[in-house]
């Protein structure tokens, strides 16, 4: 956890925020809502407002998901590779809200497409971050058979963000199902441990394999509350923290 930039103000200096593609097409079934992505984007450049430097992996799965559509004469690698351009076309605009909403921004694709956007390296991401844009990072970890939580925790990972800031539907995670269990209640703080052992499905096993072995701090919140990205580089609001 860093305490550098302004230690009353921020909990988390560099963060890295997990947007479904699900989150960005809002009450629609398929692709995008605007007024839900520009909100998004607001709540994106009100958190880099705080002082803290904002990274975005988005997914895709508003528009393809890889395992969905395998099968039946299209391979699996095929069907990922669809997936993961599905991923830039939500970052393309999730970048353009987010400038839109007044932060810099720049999308950088694992897959290279220069013609677009710029292609994912590590020190042109941490670069950017460091002046201030949010970047937003596409194409998930670049590799079929990967999802883009486990892209978020990777490029977490590798860029020392302080937290990955998984924003979901829900405003945590909860003993049972809150929507089929009045009774569930919602945990404040967890270790990675605690999570394995009681089976809370909080990411898929390969992203949370690697956030356990990295030590990183999971914040899981909802992104349907408006300010709850800054709630949670703030270290404050209705969530819960997986962390050693
Ligand atoms: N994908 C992939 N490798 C990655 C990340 C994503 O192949 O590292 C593909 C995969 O087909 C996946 C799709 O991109 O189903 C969309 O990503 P994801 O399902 O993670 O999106 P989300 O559920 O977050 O919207």
């Amino acid at each position: 956890m860093s305490q550098s930039a302004e230690p009353q103000e921020i909990h988390y200096r560099r963060v890295l925020v997990k947007v479904s593609g699900e989150a960005l097409m809002g009450s629609e079934a398929f692709g995008l809502h605007w007024p839900t992505i520009e909100g998004i984007a607001r709540d994106l450049a009100d958190a880099r407002g705080t002082g803290a430097e904002v990274a975005v992996v988005v997914g895709g799965g508003n528009i393809l998901r890889g395992a969905s559509v395998a099968g039946r004469g299209l391979d699996r690698a095929t069907a990922d590779h669809m997936g993961m351009l599905a991923t830039v076309m939500n970052a393309l605009a999730l970048e353009k809200a987010i400038e839109e909403a007044g932060s810099p921004a720049r999308t950088l694709s694992a897959i290279p497409m220069p013609t677009i956007c710029e292609p994912y390296a590590r020190q042109t991401a941490s670069r950017h971050l460091s002046r201030g844009r949010i970047v937003v990072l596409a194409g998930g970890t670049g590799n079929p058979y990967f999802t883009t939580d486990t892209g978020a925790v990777l490029r977490a990972a590798e860029l020392e963000c302080d937290a990955v800031m998984k924003a979901t539907n829900v405003d945590g995670v909860y003993t049972a199902d809150p929507k089929l269990d009045p009774t569930a209640t919602r945990y404040e703080r967890l270790t990675h441990d605690e999570a394995l052992t009681k089976d809370l499905k909080i990411m898929d096993a390969a992203a949370f394999a690697l956030a356990r072995e990295a030590k990183l701090p999971i914040i899981v919140f909802s992104i349907r509350q408006p300010g709850a990205i800054e709630d949670a580089v703030r270290g404050r609001g209705r969530s819960t923290t997986v962390a050693p």
